[in-house]
């Protein structure tokens, strides 16, 4: 079976509101974000199925073609509270626009043999939600921290530590700009329409980010003084000062752009 995906684009915007509360109510809960705003969404559709006789799964100027009815119809430059008619009654948050897409995007893709695979709907760079069927997605959310950190074993010599770690060993340190991707797994609340709430998920998230922002992690971070600071301890540390928080699926760490590192975090 093969897995196809194609990036489309479209702005919109939204207001969260509960209809039961009161203005009061709805300020309380959503602050800002009960205020009508916009964002631009990039979402990737992706297909699964077998080879046809063509030598495609499907012509993706096809897929193409339908996915952007829907996508221009009903939510690109539109107010999605008052145009789009399933966010009449539920909030437009993420989660339940992925929802609602899944059911639109499966209603055009499947059949002969095609299936929707997933959805990845992004709003801006930094809010992420991934929906591929059942009763379970997944929001990961973008941040970050730079800090400072030295490779070596203090067992070894300079030349050996150079070896090893590589420039990473330099006795005078160095450091990056991490980028961290902390996913988490759940389901919607059928009021909120948040799988969680983003904003006490940053909250927790920066209480740790505190803790590595702007430090020498070997020497300023107490976990550090026993584990070398490599990208794969950062993520064990992260992982298990997060893992009573939040209902952690997987996180990502990207030391540069070239390096992606990635635990999951659910055993
Ligand atoms: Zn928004
Ligand atoms: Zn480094």
């Amino acid at each position: 079976m093969f897995v196809i995906k194609r990036r489309f684009h479209f702005c919109a915007s939204h207001r969260y509101s509960i209809p039961e509360l009161s203005p009061q109510e709805n300020e309380r809960l959503f602050g800002k974000l009960h205020h009508q705003h916009g964002h631009n969404y990039i979402l990737f559709v992706g297909i699964r199925g077998s080879l046809k006789p063509t030598g495609m799964v499907m012509n993706i100027k096809d897929l193409k073609e339908r996915v952007k009815a829907i996508v221009d119809e009903k939510y690109d430059h539109r107010n999605l509270n008052v145009e789009h008619p399933a966010f009449r009654t539920l909030n437009p948050t993420t989660e339940n626009i992925a929802l609602v897409l899944w059911k639109e995007l499966s209603g055009v893709v499947n059949g002969e043999g095609i299936n929707l695979h997933s959805i990845e709907l992004w709003e801006g760079k930094e809010l992420k939600v991934e929906y591929t069927g059942g009763r379970s997605m997944i929001l990961s959310r973008e941040y970050r921290f730079s800090a400072g950190h030295r490779l070596y074993d203090p067992n070894l010599s300079d030349e050996e530590n150079l070896r090893l770690y590589g420039k990473c060993s330099n006795p005078h340190g160095h450091g990056h700009d991490y980028t961290l991707r902390v996913h988490v797994e759940g389901w919607p609340d059928e009021k909120t329409g948040f799988l969680i709430d983003i904003r006490e998920m940053d909250e927790k998230v920066m209480e740790v980010i505190e803790e590595l922002d702007h430090k020498f992690l070997n020497e300023e971070v107490e976990f550090f003084r026993e584990h070398l600071p490599t990208t794969e301890n950062i993520l064990l540390y992260i992982c298990s000062r997060l893992r009573e928080k939040l209902p952690l699926r997987k996180i990502e760490i990207m030391e540069t752009e070239n390096n992606i590192f990635e635990l999951e975090c659910t055993d």
